[in-house]
């Protein structure tokens, strides 16, 4: 790594510094900071304040960068069960007037808990949905399970009438508002979504285990807040659909990218009269099928899970009101200048917060963040300057949809796709112990190298580091955090990290009042070591992205993954044509396949009705031999990528052997060499990106990775091809071929 230029600090003592520097004491000091009051976008300027000051302290001279957008603040809501009473019958036998009467009227509120003081601030944020629409609507209930693409699906091959219904839906899986946008589209009145503690892993109330604080099974009151904008077809301002929302600018209308029908999040507890009304009424969830019943865990309160609708006399009505406008909000940028101008790493979380604690989403992300740049600063109080500019983001209005870096990206995209090497994201960094990544493939061995030099916060054996301890998956980019703009509209290789839990872990209470300081203090991460080791490795990553002379990236290993990309659309297409096979290894899935299943517009398991005609079967069979043609096109990239990774090996060793001053020639050639080599490594990704969009969701530019259109969270591979399989349309398969070919081309070429 000494590329003999003269720095007063080497590549490993800067590694040594990233790893001494960040402290469980300094994180859990930024995390009392940052919990200690509400930040919800367009309300935090004090932070954003604090931060850059805090940052400048640290020695990264920083900056607020503002956009004017579009949102909405809560103003009013109501939910309450309504029995109708019949008015008594006069002689002649005519009913007089019926009256409704409220059987269940919802607190939608949090309990105030005395050990949790986040839980009783005075300005605490009401439970609502970002970007929900007001309305005041009644009517009879459906529960939908998850409200997924396929879940409705069910309901209505099963001639369940949903149109002039209210449905309500459990949280889990696929983005929230997706579960809104679908029920909008089939005719549906509004939605009510609850958690259910079944989806909660083992420390349940059912399971014995005592519930927040005393435990760590959910308190019964949490509300799950959040957004409900259509995330999988365009994140940002949905004002300003790619362009940056500056004051002023010219506004487009919502009506595609944000619901038209009201919404409101519910707390086990306040479902649970709601659901006991649908007891007896319809089918019931198990007739569906074993997706239906899935961690369904209110039984034992006495709910049943029946599909309903309710018969006409029992309704409930839902009233949101919602104001909406266009408002400052406040990212903040902190940059160190490298000594290649045109060679940029970005790192960064959001900010803003659904509620006052937010201790996992997003502070346990900003004190990492925090932690991160201090290290940094103490290395430049060490006379060190980056071969490459490194920016901190601290993102605000991630929680809308994205908001403030899909701004910024806007903005700033033409000097992104100039300089913009990668970006490394931390949302929730930690809310568990379990590690968990997803990476453009280029990435992935920065994620292997990294956290193979962190200690484990919990050694069972001495000296493991997270690296021994991590399952090693790592996940396609989907959405649901700010890596989006970058990853699927600028064509910037992406990562994301954090310490999550599993099955067994306390209950983390997602966008609640619960995710509080106490609660990390308590259940998360007592001690704030695992906070410590999340700024380890994020810090590592980052400074062998920006300071290694030769980009750390792999191209073979994107093509490797482009090779199986191909193979997973191969199966899919297998099972479009063989639509009697039955995907029952449902117990085998893990919660990323379920969802991936049933966020999907179209599956084998319920798709059995459909006859495969014989031209259908031909038009496929044709098409296979399209998909062939991929295979090549992969194949040629392969060969390139290895070069250029050879090439880079090749590079790397001789940069290390190092050359002396006297042999500048030689020196000079290297030079050529390497900027070469880095600038086809920076480009790579761009490749992939493709002017005109995904259909019906022209934002997202990148052929290979996007949120999967009904997932979300979930990510997509090769999403145009997909889709068009998914809906038979085969021209449009074909077309999508052609795009993906001309694309891995393209990326042939620059290589
Ligand atoms: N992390 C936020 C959520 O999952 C993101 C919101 C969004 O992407 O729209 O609610
Ligand atoms: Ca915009
Ligand atoms: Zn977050
Ligand atoms: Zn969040």
């Amino acid at each position: 790594p000494g590329w003999g230029h003269n720095r007063k600090v080497s590549y490993e003592q800067l590694e040594q510094i990233l790893l001494d520097t960040p402290t469980a004491e300094h994180a859990e000091e930024w995390s009392r900071y940052y919990t200690a009051g509400p930040h919800i976008a367009g309300k935090n300027f004090s932070q954003a304040q604090w931060t850059k000051d805090k940052w400048e302290s640290f020695g990264v001279p920083s900056d607020i960068v503002p956009y004017d957008v579009y949102i909405n603040y809560h103003v009013d809501h109501r939910l309450a069960l309504l029995k109708e009473k019949k008015g008594k019958k006069d002689q002649d036998g005519e009913r007089g007037g019926s009256t409704w009467n409220v059987s269940y009227e919802a607190s939608l509120e949090e309990d105030i808990i005395d050990e949790d003081p986040s839980t009783s601030l005075p300005d605490r944020v009401p439970t609502y949905h970002g970007y929900s629409a007001s309305g005041n609507v009644t009517g009879p209930l459906v529960y939908v399970n998850y409200g997924t693409f396929q879940d409705y699906e069910d309901l209505v091959k099963a001639n369940v009438t949903l149109k002039g219904k209210v449905a309500i839906a459990r949280y889990g899986g696929i983005f929230r508002g997706l579960k809104v946008k679908r029920a909008q589209e089939l005719g549906m009145l509004g939605v009510i979504l609850y958690t259910d503690p079944g989806d909660d892993g083992d420390n349940t109330e059912e399971n014995g285990h005592a519930v927040y604080p005393d435990g760590p099974a959910r308190q019964p009151s949490s509300v799950q807040r959040g957004s409900t904008q259509f995330l999988s077809f365009l994140p940002g301002d949905p004002t300003t659909p790619g362009y940056p929302s500056k004051p002023g600018v010219p506004r487009e209308p919502v009506d595609a990218a944000i619901p038209s029908i009201p919404s409101v999040p519910i707390s086990y507890q306040d479902a649970l009269p709601i659901l006991k009304a649908l007891n007896g009424h319809g089918p019931k969830a198990e007739e569906f099928g074993k997706y239906w019943t899935r961690n369904a865990g209110l039984g034992y309160k006495g709910v049943h899970y029946n599909i309903g609708p309710t018969p006409d006399d029992v309704v409930v009505n839902l009233y949101n009101e919602q104001e909406y406008v266009t408002t400052p909000l406040w990212n903040v940028i902190g940059v160190i200048n490298g000594t290649i101008a045109d060679e940029v790493v970005i790192v960064g979380n959001h900010r803003d917060a659904w509620v006052a604690g937010g201790a996992g989403d997003p502070n346990s992300g900003s004190a990492v963040l925090n932690e991160i740049i201090r290290s940094f600063g103490e290395a430049l109080k060490q006379g060190w300057k980056p071969l490459r500019t490194i920016v901190f983001g601290s993102w605000d209005g991630e929680e809308y949809g994205l908001v403030g870096s899909t701004e910024w990206v806007e903005e700033y995209l033409p000097w992104l796709d100039n300089a913009n090497v990668a970006y490394v994201n931390t949302d929730v960094a930690v809310r568990g112990t379990f590690l968990r990544t997803s990476a453009a493939p280029l990435l992935h061995n920065v994620i292997h190298a990294a956290t193979a030099k962190v200690l484990s916060p919990n050694q069972t054996v001495p000296g493991q580091t997270v690296h021994d301890l991590w399952d090693k998956k790592i996940r396609t980019m989907g959405s649901g955090s700010d890596f989006t703009a970058f990853q699927d509209f600028a064509g910037v290789p992406s990562l994301d990290l954090g310490f999550t839990t599993d099955w067994d872990s306390p209950v983390y209470h997602y966008h609640s009042n619960y995710d509080s300081f106490y609660w990390m203090e308590n259940f998360g991460d007592p001690g704030f070591t695992y906070h410590r080791a999340a700024a380890q490795v994020l810090g590592l990553i980052t400074a062998q992205l920006a300071d290694l002379p030769v980009i750390s990236f792999r191209a073979a290993d994107y093509a490797h993954a482009l090779d199986s990309y191909v193979k997973q659309v191969e199966h899919q297409l297998e099972r479009a044509l063989s639509p009697s096979v039955d995907i029952d290894a449902f117990t085998l899935l893990d919660d990323d396949a379920y969802f991936e299943i049933r966020g999907c517009t179209r599956n084998s398991s319920t798709s059995s009705a459909k006859t495969t005609t014989i031209s259908k079967t031909a038009t496929a069979e044709s098409f296979k031999t399209s998909l062939a043609r991929l295979h090549k096109s992969v194949e040629k990239l392969t060969k390139h990528a290895v070069r250029l990774d050879q090439r880079a090996d090749d590079l790397y060793q001789k940069l290390t052997e190092g050359i002396p001053w006297w042999k500048w020639p030689a020196k000079l050639k290297l030079g050529f060499e390497l900027r070469k080599v880095n600038t086809k490594y920076k480009y790579f990704e761009r490749s992939f990106l493709f002017e005109w969009g995904l259909d019906e969701r022209s934002w997202f530019k990148h052929v290979v990775f996007a949120p999967g259109r009904w997932t979300g969270y979930a990510g997509a591979v090769f999403p145009g091809l997909v889709e068009s399989i998914e809906d038979e349309d085969w021209t449009n398969a074909e077309r999508w071929v052609d795009i993906i070919e001309s694309r891995l081309k393209n990326a042939a070429h620059r290589l």
